[in-house]
């Protein structure tokens, strides 16, 4: 599932690309992904208009263009972008086809449809993101004393945090010796502190490790998505753990969500 850090990748792609550029015709080859898909007529009144910028808002990608409404793209599981030169006909998976004013033709690809586009009002209201100046520990503080939750789940409500995947939260948690089903009003002020701490450089970490992905050109295609990144914990339960090197690591369920943890470090 594309993360925070791998729509970050694909949304400075497409910025790249299509700023001043302009959708001019709209062909649905799906009618519904997780929420119906707009047709062309109700798409309509966003043609010609130009591209100002493409942004990432969590893990929703907006195409803003310079009207009181914007595109709003989510990936779901298994989306992506292709860009190409010329227009192509209708594929296996292919929902939508936007011809530019460029020449070009941007299509979104979905294999389990769980994808979102739709032409919103407004933007969502605004959440911490995991960085450096908008997550603070007085807010991860506040929010981990008004709940017994396991501190994963917290960390993972998009009400909290925006955009904290499972892989991130995985990571953050092993880096901060924390288990992930602690109750989040049992830390200390200092483990907030640290996991504050851990959670941003988890994140920056990766969305650095996708900035450096991108191709040089700014292409966008299936693998604009997908990026290596090293985890310590995550997916790795049976394996001796990385630290002590004493204790396997260990995987738990959390709200339905694989949670790996080393008994001996994380306590
Ligand atoms: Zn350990």
């Amino acid at each position: 599932m594309p993360e925070l850090p791998e729509v970050n990748t694909l949304c400075l792609a497409l910025n790249h690309q299509l700023k001043g550029d302009a959708i001019i015709a709209w062909q649905r080859f799906s009618p519904k992904l997780r929420k119906p898909l707009p047709d062309s007529s109700a798409a309509r009144s966003l043609f010609k208009l130009p591209i100002v910028r493409v942004f990432r808002q969590a893990k929703s990608i907006f195409f803003d263009l310079a009207t009181d409404r914007f595109l709003h793209i989510h990936l779901g599981m298994t989306g992506f972008f292709t860009l190409e030169c010329e227009t192509l006909g209708a594929e296996m998976h292919k929902h939508l086809q936007l011809q530019l004013k460029s020449g070009r033709c941007l299509s979104y690809h979905d294999s389990r449809r769980f994808g979102v586009i739709e032409i919103v009002e407004s933007l969502p209201k605004k959440v911490p993101e995991p960085f450096s100046g908008d997550l603070t520990v007085e807010w991860l503080k506040k929010s981990c004393e008004s709940t017994d939750r396991p501190v994963k789940c917290l960390i993972m409500d998009q009400k909290v945090i925006a955009g904290l995947g499972n892989i991130y939260a995985n990571e953050a948690l092993f880096r901060a010796g924390i288990r992930p089903d602690r109750p989040a009003n049992s830390l200390a002020s200092a483990q907030v502190k640290k996991l504050t701490h851990e959670i941003i450089t988890v994140v920056e970490n990766a969305v650095n490790a996708g900035i450096a992905s991108l191709q040089p050109d700014f292409g966008v295609d299936s693998e604009t998505t997908h990026f290596d990144i090293e985890t310590l914990v995550y997916g790795l339960h049976g394996q001796n753990c990385p630290v002590c090197r004493r204790y396997q690591l260990q995987k738990m369920t959390l709200s339905g969500r694989s949670s790996f943890f080393c008994p001996g470090c994380q306590k």
